[in-house]
């Protein structure tokens, strides 16, 4: 790891200049205090402020819908796999969102490898942002883990007021930062101060689970009775925007979409949702999980149990998007914490 220093005014050139070899997408706000990674021509500065976007940067490695293959039928069968993938900087990730990366690095390429992501990921940069504060009242990074991050990205930059501290992860962040940015060395006084901050910034974010992270898969493991599945049963709409807006899941559905003329067509796949009704279903019509209560059990026995023993790590990187965009409120640390107290009550 090299650290440099990049003066502020600097860093919309460094921006604009990466655009000569990659394409380039930075945070937007969308509408007010909605963010979008976008391709933007311009460096816009929400770097300090903004907070989570409404989709996280996967839709760069794990597109909402994305072709796999192509084929024809006629004159013989023919079947061309489809592999799409380009230079692409992700500029301005958080470290929940990095953790995130890190995690469908893990399931893309382990037990089977997912040419069509690990494709892709080898041809993202990814320029982080350290977060000295919590971003906004859902954040829970902390909570899991997820605040720091040693591995991911290239480049991570931390605000240290008057200038941004660089710190330069692999020899791709070098190779950027030779070429595309002007940056001077580190002085004691700003490494002395990007160190204070890093040290202080800990007493700010809140622990919001009532126990740590670390044992809530054996509380999952014994919760499948816990009457917060019938609470959620009865408030949860399953519409899916919790998983759909969530940078760890990677579920998907592959479908078929044949030309008119019925001997050509593309085979693709698209998110999906295991919050929604007909996620389940197998092909004799049986639903394993019929009930919207059944399905939120699993969304969060697949974050904090079956994921989380198979990895060891969570599978919730604490970017807070499901209770931000759950439309009945159905908040992430108020259900982990319900499941922990009514499992001490059990015990008592
Ligand atoms: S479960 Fe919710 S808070 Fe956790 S990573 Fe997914 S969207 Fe973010
Ligand atoms: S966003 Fe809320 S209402 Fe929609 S499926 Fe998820 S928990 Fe249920």
């Amino acid at each position: 790891m090299t650290e440099k220093i990049i003066n502020k005014n600097e860093i919309s050139s460094f921006y604009k200049n990466l655009k000569d070899e990659f394409t380039v997408y930075g945070v937007k706000e969308k509408e007010e205090s909605f963010y979008v990674f976008d391709e933007t021509d311009e460096f816009t500065d929400p770097l300090d402020d903004y907070i989570p976007t409404i989709l996280p940067p996967k839709k760069y490695l794990f597109p909402q819908q994305e072709t796999l293959l192509r084929f024809d039928t006629q004159p013989h069968p023919d079947i061309r796999p489809v592999i799409e993938s380009k230079k692409q900087v992700l500029f301005g990730v958080r470290p929940c969102d990095i953790h995130g990366i890190n995690l469908l690095d893990r399931i893309f390429s382990s037990d089977y490898e997912d040419t069509n992501y690990t494709h892709k990921r080898a041809e993202t940069v990814i320029i982080g942002i350290d977060c000295l504060k919590p971003c906004y009242e859902h954040a829970l990074c902390a909570s899991v883990g997820c605040l720091d991050v040693g591995e991911g990205y290239d480049i991570l930059i931390t605000d240290i007021g008057s200038s941004y501290y660089i710190s330069i992860n692999t020899p791709m962040g070098q190779e950027i930062i030779d070429r595309y940015a002007n940056p001077i060395e580190v002085s004691n006084e700003d490494r002395d101060k990007f160190r204070k901050l890093i040290k202080e910034r800990i007493a700010k974010f809140e622990m919001k689970f009532a126990t740590d992270v670390s044992n809530l898969p054996l509380l999952f493991k014994n919760a499948d009775n816990d009457p917060v599945w019938d609470e959620l049963n009865d408030r949860c709409l399953g519409c899916g925007r919790c998983n759909i807006v969530c940078p760890t899941c990677y579920c998907f559905d592959v479908f078929d979409c044949m030309e008119l003329n019925m001997t050509s067509g593309e085979r693709c796949r698209e998110w999906d949702a295991c919050s929604l009704k007909d996620f389940a279903v197998v092909a004799t019509g049986e639903n394993f999980r019929s009930t919207r209560g059944q399905r939120q059990r699993h969304r969060f026995n697949r974050k904090f149990n079956y994921l989380m023993t198979k990895y060891n790590t969570s599978f919730c990187v604490g970017c807070g998007r499901c209770t931000r965009s759950c439309p009945v409120n159905i908040d992430i640390v108020e259900t982990v914490n319900t499941v922990i107290e009514n499992t001490k009550s059990n015990v008592k």
